[in-house]
């Protein structure tokens, strides 16, 4: 039989507070408990922005099996630092006002915060296109999300094609006027450091590893190309790296996609894309797309879609230094499009970063040396057009 007490407010707080008190007393008493304290978990809140997005690379990060996606949100990424998800419109419990307001108190916390943004931002005609929960009836839009949040971030990670380079949302025509959150930021000369994991998806681990990275050392650690991305996983031409080199290499080419050769007829855009797939490998190191007799597409390409369309269709390569053996055309014309991404607000030289990783710490963000990308760079393009 239960029986009813009634316990006033007042009493309760007194009571949990005399409660509380009482075993910090006790607590204190122990040095393992001072050690813990030194050793406490710091939290880095993180907003994840989904804008232009199919959601894959949500799926994608989600997937990641080594840290599982529950031990990346509960336990500490690297030891001392949690990622704290503060909000994902995708994956978190709450919604409407509840999330926004998650979304409002974590924009608080100014240079303390880590912004992932998924998608390309729409910015034509105020960014009307795409809208983020909403405020007194008014949708707000991805744009004025990306500027503010972008503005007061420790920094950005722009995960995925999308979100870097602007990807499928700023195909030609790109009637919205999408654009890569790098670009955004630099237009309206925001400097916060942005680093971009290009991939339609990105792997899973080049999302977390490049967390952990900052959580780690802070951005400091994360050395860049002059694209943007991360050297640990963007360094490598793809086609330098293929299980199929040598059929490239020996001019033996398919020309059906379940023939085991070199895939470069059938449109295969590894010669212009850098990326460790072929060493890396997808869904638990199972397999890559040319491993399952599929050409590389370019999804990592700052270009792609446009540039390295249609995905069938071999390169147009411009002053190919390939082999002599091989039956790949030495001089053609490149297609138009390939360009640069318009904007990259990282890798422009030694920006000194306000925020540190929750420890107020500045860190200095370097870029790549000139030399080593260019010389990568410049080889990729001859071995690729
Ligand atoms: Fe591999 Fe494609 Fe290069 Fe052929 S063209 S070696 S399939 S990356």
């Amino acid at each position: 039989m239960q029986m009813e007490r009634t316990v006033s407010r007042r009493h309760f707080v007194e009571l949990s507070g005399g409660s509380v008190a009482a075993l910090g007393m006790l607590l204190y008493r122990f040095p393992e408990f001072e050690q813990l304290l030194a050793e406490a978990v710091a939290e880095i809140p993180v907003i994840w922005l989904q804008a232009g997005t199919c959601t894959g690379c949500s799926v994608s990060v989600l997937n990641t099996l080594s840290p599982k996606i529950q031990n990346v949100l509960v336990d500490p990424v690297v030891p001392g630092k949690h990622f704290s998800l503060r909000y994902h419109a995708t994956v978190m419990a709450g919604s409407g006002d509840l999330a926004m307001k998650a979304m409002e108190d974590t924009a608080e916390m100014k240079g303390k915060y880590l912004l992932i943004v998924e998608g390309a931002v729409a910015t034509k005609d105020d960014g009307v296109y795409c809208a983020i929960g909403e405020k007194d009836g008014q949708g707000i839009t991805a744009l004025e999300h990306a500027e503010r949040l972008g503005r007061d971030a420790m920094a950005v990670v722009a995960v995925g094609t999308c979100a870097a380079y602007g990807g499928l949302p700023a195909a030609n025509p790109n009637p919205t006027g999408c654009q890569g959150i790098g670009e955004v930021l630099a237009d309206r000369a925001i400097n916060t450091p942005v680093i971009n994991l290009p991939g339609c998806p990105p792997h899973p681990d080049w999302v977390i590893g490049t967390v952990a990275t900052i959580f780690l050392g802070g951005l400091s650690a994360v050395e860049v190309d002059d694209e943007g991305r991360p050297l640990a996983f963007y360094e490598k031409l793809i086609h330098d790296y293929c299980q199929r080199r040598s059929f490239f290499d020996t001019g033996k080419f398919a020309e059906k996609l379940s023939e085991p050769y070199c895939l470069f007829h059938l449109g295969c855009k590894g010669p212009v894309s850098y990326a460790d797939c072929p060493t890396r490998f997808w869904n638990s190191g199972t397999s890559w797309c040319i491993g399952a007799s599929h050409p590389c597409i370019g999804c990592v390409h700052p270009g792609f879609p446009d540039a390295v369309s249609p995905i069938y269709r071999k390169l147009e390569l411009t002053s190919v230094s390939v082999p002599a053996r091989t039956s790949t055309p030495t001089s053609t014309e490149a297609p138009e499009g390939i360009s640069r991404p318009a904007a990259i607000a990282l890798g422009v030289g030694g920006y000194a970063v306000g925020a540190g990783v929750a420890t107020g710490v500045a860190y200095a963000i370097r870029k790549k040396k000139e030399g080593k990308g260019s010389s990568d760079r410049e080889q990729s393009e001859e071995a690729g057009k």
